[in-house]
């Protein structure tokens, strides 16, 4: 599963964060107080022969299901799973002799159904055939409706969305990760319709009433949260790939926008049939497009049926920037590296998410380096072990294995740890095992438990055979089953005979608790002194390092390691003397750990700002577009004070004026795609920073456009409506507005409604919060529009979901619930919000408190960072002609 990356969101973010400094953390919540654990042991599923009737127009459908199934022990009783099903009958029949009537009775809380015999049945063979009913949601939970319009009028779509724990809302099952089975699967369908799923079709018979029953092949063994069915108004075009099918679905007439889809689909299943030594077990691959979105995810790994919202997978050629089609690249590219992380070879229980989602995230930026090295991507690896480490270095972190028992929990665990951590230290152990014998280590993981499910000591152990003697096992231990960041302490410097000697302690990067007691890692360490060769070793605790040349230090050379580096003061002035030497990507790294421990108190906030001056206006552009963040980040810790804030934007304005100067509003013939890029960063931050300049010319090009769409290029154009409608006035909101009412392409729909969410003006984020509970901008989309009047209002979008609680909690799919409310108030500097959170907290399971308790946490540092480091920046001003 890729995560939410709901546009209204992102383009706020982009607008006014981002950079070094991560935006509030992205929280969840959830309103069910579920204490599920797991399903008893003594019944074992091996084949589901599943027939489903969708009643479209009436949100319901009709399940029959015969489930084989093993009984282990003796027992009176069979549990499994089901959610919002009512049982019309359900009978045990065994392999020889008579069927057994059952009583049926459903724990909603436990979200399960028990099956009471009147006598014990014995161990042996037996089929469970049940018949029920089910609802098809409106949030993608189990089976869900999409409404979206179309030229030719209204149109509802069916898919299936089960990750974590929702294929219970579709068939009674034992629908637990471990618990693979088989599926036959038949639907009676619109003989118009298309239907799809996991597997080909095997057979359609016309039953002359407008209706088809579609038969699937069976599929192979696997877990009942990657089945997939969906049905509507289709059209499918396809190509093959090493003799696989590859196929893309979409809304029909749409081919066209998944065009990039379809020919990127074909070239990362060829290099993942290469890299993993196990070719793609199934005849087909298909990658389904649907409009709206999810605040829970952007795209599901559904085997050999990839769900995908509109947004991560097609592109519109007069709205999708460069941006959105790396996004498209990327999350093809992480869940088409699930079909064998996760779908062949999955983890045995949530606790082990991360080897499904650390491992996808980073096969995904490595394939995306390979195929797009122009992109030059690799850099946006800081960027995520940043978001990583941002979040680990806070009190409510957790390790990347960690316990879990609930539901919530379960949902939960798809958060930036599993996610960005996860992605960051494998990238370590990569670099440290090398990344050959770090292949050979997956495959062999791969090869021996295909079809099976697996723990994160299976994935060490097989390292272990291929790391020639190195201590993979220790190192992954101390990075996966302890929370936090390392902090690597640079002692001393001392160089004689033309080498250096560099003494290093290990200690802890914390955010909010500076007299921790340091956890202890074995932390791989790579470093050179700056122009000469690399050279590594493990710290364990202490290490004493000595480097070929003489001359400044620099830890964590080409940024594998997943720690912080802090330099004693002259060995950091020595490095940023020599800053304009050092990689792109090492000057990334060198910039985060000073803002990140500028911030934290660990050495003076002057450190980074000395170093964003000197940058010169021909750097990197990805260097730029960091400085970019940084600075429109510092800017809104001065929200409500604008005297000082006006002093501060004057300072950054004149920073990045002339490097946008430089790259110009037109792209020119032959730029590089970070160029690209920084144009619309440097847009968006001149403008947050109110630059006047940029204001005007961002108004000029939009009021133009409306009468010449030339005016305005595709690559520019969500950044200038961005703009607009974060500086709209009643008028222009109307405007945008009636231009949302009468767009009937829901990719460009959708994303307009969101930017009727991000306006400064507080009367038109009150309108927005209205317009979100009408059935207007579509049922998934409306929580999107909430959090983004959250994000530069957070009280008001927090106490208006929290005064239409019962309306609110029927837009958010109940596998983010948790985390949406507390994350409405993220950007709050008002104490009283740590308050109203709490409140909130009351009055969920206890269980399910953390996103919450990491929000309030966020609120905490950043108004510590307010009332204490900001100070420091307005005296470093002063000095510097701010
Ligand atoms: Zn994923």
């Amino acid at each position: 599963m890729r995560k939410s990356l709901v546009s209204a969101i992102a383009l706020a973010l982009a607008l006014s964060a981002g950079g070094l400094m991560a935006a509030p953390a992205h929280a969840v919540v959830d309103g069910a107080s579920l204490t599920t654990t797991q399903l008893p042991r003594t019944v074992r599923p091996t084949h589901y022969d599943v027939a489903i009737v969708p009643h479209a127009d009436k949100l319901s459908f009709d399940g029959k299901v015969t489930v084989d199934v093993q009984v282990l022990q003796p027992t009176r009783s069979i549990t499994l799973n089901a959610l919002n099903m009512t049982f019309a009958s359900a009978r045990l029949t065994p392999a020889h002799g008579k069927a057994l009537v059952a009583k049926v009775s459903v724990d909603a809380k436990h979200q399960t159904a028990t099956f009471t015999f009147d006598k014990s049945v014995a161990p042996g063979s037996y089929k469970l055939a049940m018949a029920y009913t089910g609802k098809i949601e409106t949030q993608p939970n189990g089976l869900f409706a999409i409404d979206y319009d179309t030229k030719s009028g209204k149109k509802r779509a069916l898919y299936t969305q089960f990750e974590n724990s929702d294929a219970r809302r579709f068939i009674p099952s034992w629908d637990e990760p471990a618990y693979k089975a088989t599926f036959d699967l038949t639907v009676t369908v619109p003989s118009d319709e298309m239907a799809v799923s996991n597997m080909p079709v095997a057979s359609k018979t016309e039953l002359g009433n407008g209706m088809a029953k579609v038969t699937f092949q069976p599929t192979p063994k696997m877990s009942t949260y990657l089945l997939f069915f969906g049905v509507g108004d289709f059209d499918r075009a396809t190509t093959t790939s090493d003799g696989t099918q590859i196929g893309v679905i979409m809304q029909k007439g749409k081919s066209a926008q998944a065009a990039f889809a379809l020919k990127s689909a074909s070239e990362v299943l060829h290099d993942y049939n290469d890299y993993f030594g196990v070719k793609y077990p199934l005849p087909k691959l298909d990658n389904i497009a649907a409009p709206g979105s999810s605040q829970f995810f952007s795209a599901m790994e559904n085997w050999g049926a990839i769900f995908t919202f509109e947004y991560a997978m097609l592109l519109d050629p007069s709205f999708s920037t460069q941006g959105d089609k790396m996004n498209v690249f990327n999350t093809e590219a992480h869940e088409m590296a699930h079909q064998w992380f996760g779908d062949l070879v999955t983890m045995n229980w949530w606790d082990n998410l991360w080897l499904n989602e650390g491992f996808a995230s980073w096969m995904a930026e490595r394939e995306t380096e390979l195929r797009h090295p122009e992109w030059n991507t690799v850099l946006d690896t800081v960027g995520t072990r940043e978001s990583a480490m941002s979040r680990d270095a806070v009190a409510t972190t957790h390790p990347i294995v960690q316990k879990i028992d609930t539901v919530e929990q379960a949902s939960q665990a798809f958060d930036t740890i599993t996610y960005s951590k996860g992605e960051a230290v494998i990238r370590m152990l990569e670099a440290y095992v090398g990344p050959d014998a770090w292949r050979q280590g997956v495959r062999n993981y791969i090869k021996a438990h295909a079809y099976g499910n697996t723990v994160s000591d299976d994935l060490w152990h097989a390292m272990d055979g291929v790391a020639g003697g190195k201590p993979i096992t220790q190192v992954a231990h101390d990075f996966t089953l302890q929370p936090g960041v390392p902090l690597i302490k640079v002692d001393s410097v001392v160089c004689s005979d033309g080498a250096t000697t560099v003494k290093l302690t290990q200690g802890e990067f914390t955010k909010d608790r500076p007299n921790k007691k340091p956890l202890h890692w074995h932390v791989p360490v790579i470093a050179q002194v700056v122009g000469s060769a690399k050279a590594s070793t493990l710290v364990d605790g202490h290490a004493t390092m000595k480097l070929p040349g003489c001359g400044p230090v620099l830890v964590n050379a080409g940024q594998s390691g997943y720690y912080r580096t802090l330099y004693a003061p002259a060995q950091l002035a020595a490095l940023k003397g020599d800053f304009n030497k050092l990689a792109p990507i090492d000057q990334l790294g060198l910039m985060s750990d000073a803002w990140a421990e500028g911030m934290a108190g660990l050495e003076p906030v002057s450190d980074f700002l000395d170093m964003a001056k000197a940058i010169p206006a021909d750097a990197n552009p990805t260097i730029w577009s960091e400085v970019a963040g940084s600075l429109t980040a510092l800017d809104s810790y001065y929200r409500g004070d604008k005297v000082r804030q006006t002093r501060f934007r004057a300072y950054a304005v004149k920073q990045l004026k002339p490097v946008f100067a430089r790259v110009g509003w037109d792209a020119k013939p032959g730029e590089s795609t970070s160029t690209t890029l920084l144009r619309t960063q440097l847009i968006g931050a001149l403008a947050e920073l109110g630059d006047q300049d940029m204001l005007n010319e961002v108004r000029r090009r939009y009021a133009e456009q409306a009468s010449n769409p030339k005016a305005l290029p595709a690559a520019l154009r969500k950044t200038v409506y961005a703009i607009v409608a974060v500086n709209a006035d009643a008028a222009t909101w109307d405007k945008l507005h009636a231009q949302a009412k009468a767009e009937t392409t829901p990719l460009i729909k959708d994303r307009l409604y969101g930017l009727l969410s991000i306006a400064k003006d507080k009367a038109l984020g009150k309108r927005a919060l209205a317009l979100a509970l009408t059935a207007e901008p579509g049922a998934t989309n409306s929580a999107g529009m909430i959090r983004g009047v959250g994000w530069r209002h957070p009280e008001l979008a927090y106490d208006f979901a929290m005064a239409h609680r019962a309306q609110v909690d029927k837009l958010v799919d109940s596998t983010s619930s948790t985390r949406f409310y507390p994350a409405l108030g993220g950007s709050s500097f008002d104490p009283a919000m740590i308050g109203k959170i709490k409140a909130y907290e009351a009055t969920i399971a206890p269980t399910a408190r953390r996103p919450a308790e990491t929000v309030i946490a966020n609120i905490k540092y950043r108004t510590m960072i307010r009332n204490q480091r900001l100070p420091a920046v307005d005296a470093w001003l002063e000095k510097n002609g701010g």
